[in-house]
């Protein structure tokens, strides 16, 4: 009987396998630079405020979010509302250029004191999710302010009641889904029709819960681009938090949402 002997080399073995990768990595990166995913992204911000931006991840200062907006346009992109893209679906209306969507999580007052009228200067167009129960609350817009948000062209959708993530067993759906939009309803503002799941959880009985109460479309927090093929009730967006890499990791979640939206990781 002949016996082979092999030698495994590990280490070649390793490297072969970095080397894969790291190619992988680079091809994918320069294709989505050659050809750019078509589709809409949705950025998700919470807070524009110079003095909680020093404590809190989801603040950006009032600079840093200029930034932002200066690169939307120095880039080409166009901001349109949810109702822009539902529209856009049903009824073939036309989309600019590069659309995007920026959307702001939970009803801070500075959205309204800061946001509001930095996006208007820039004519660009956003989209506030509110927490309803937070409404008036030390730190969230008051009712008047939502109303005025809304009637300076700012979409307003619901953030459930309460915010909490709606997997937890304190949550009916009735509260944080049907009566959230009712209740913003009934306070005198516009038809609700978008939504966005509190931490980004969603689960099934949500999406038929909202399905019922006739929301058109809701968001989640999973990077991606949006086509009409994508799931309108799980809708991909892109996190914007304040990092420490500033600018750069502002534009390394861009090209992660490229990347993974290339790859289909994670897209619905
Ligand atoms: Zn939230």
């Amino acid at each position: 009987m002949i016996k082979f002997k092999v030698k495994i080399n590990l280490k070649k073995i390793i490297l072969a396998i970095l080397s894969f990768v790291i190619l992988f990595m680079i091809g994918t990166i320069i294709s989505v630079y050659m050809y750019p995913p078509k589709g809409v992204m949705i950025f998700e911000y919470h807070r524009v405020n110079d003095e909680s931006c020093n404590i809190d991840d989801y603040s950006l200062s009032r600079e840093e979010f200029q930034a932002h907006l200066d690169y939307f346009k120095a880039n080409g992109y166009h901001t349109i509302s949810l109702m822009d893209f539902i529209r856009a679906e049903k009824y073939g209306e036309e989309l600019p250029e590069n659309p995007i969507i920026l959307t702001f999580d939970d009803g801070y007052e500075d959205n309204y004191t800061n946001m509001m009228p930095m996006v208007k200067v820039m004519d660009m167009k956003a989209t506030m999710f509110m927490a309803v129960n937070y409404v008036g609350k030390e730190n969230y817009v008051t009712w008047q302010e939502l109303k005025e948000m809304q009637a300076n062209g700012i979409e307003i959708g619901s953030h459930t009641a309460n915010h909490l993530p709606l997997d937890s067993s304190e949550v009916t759906m009735d509260n944080e889904i049907k009566l959230s939009k009712l209740l913003m309803e009934w306070n005198g503002l516009k038809t609700i029709y978008f939504f966005s799941y509190p931490n980004g959880v969603y689960t099934d009985k949500a999406i038929a819960e909202l399905k019922d109460n006739n929301y058109l479309a809701a968001v989640t927090g999973d990077a991606g681009y949006n086509t009409f093929k994508t799931d309108k009730y799980l809708l991909q967006r892109t996190n914007v938090s304040n990092n420490r890499f500033g600018f750069l990791g502002f534009k390394w979640r861009i090209l992660k949402t490229k990347i993974l939206y290339r790859l289909g990781i994670n897209q619905h």
